[in-house]
């Protein structure tokens, strides 16, 4: 059977636990390596991979739908801001107009 294990984590030097839960996680997955990173280190790392810039993140509402937005930049007020489903909408949008302009 499975116990929790305390690791150290690669990133931020501190222990974390290996749960239960996460080591049979990862025996069905098949995978034989410990995590390396504690988990918000593993979510630093992803938005980091997402090319946000975590000192500047900055939470505003959606200008479309009015949902939590968190988005890399100070929003001036000027700029609609939208929170990620509704700017992939928009930006679809824009694409669809720029591409029926060129046509
Ligand atoms: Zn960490
Ligand atoms: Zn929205």
């Amino acid at each position: 059977m499975y116990s929790g294990k305390n690791l150290v984590c690669h990133e931020c030097k501190k222990l974390f636990l290996f749960s239960e839960e996460e080591q049979m996680f990862f025996a069905q997955k098949g995978f034989t390596n410990l995590p390396k990173r504690c988990a918000n280190c593993r979510l630093t790392a992803r938005l980091r991979r997402n090319g946000d810039n975590l000192e500047k993140l900055h939470d505003t509402n959606c200008h479309k739908c009015g949902a939590v937005a968190t988005v890399p930049f100070e929003p001036n007020g000027l700029r609609p801001v939208y929170c990620r489903a509704c700017y992939m909408d928009v930006r679809a949008e824009a694409d669809t107009v720029k591409t029926s302009a060129t046509a």
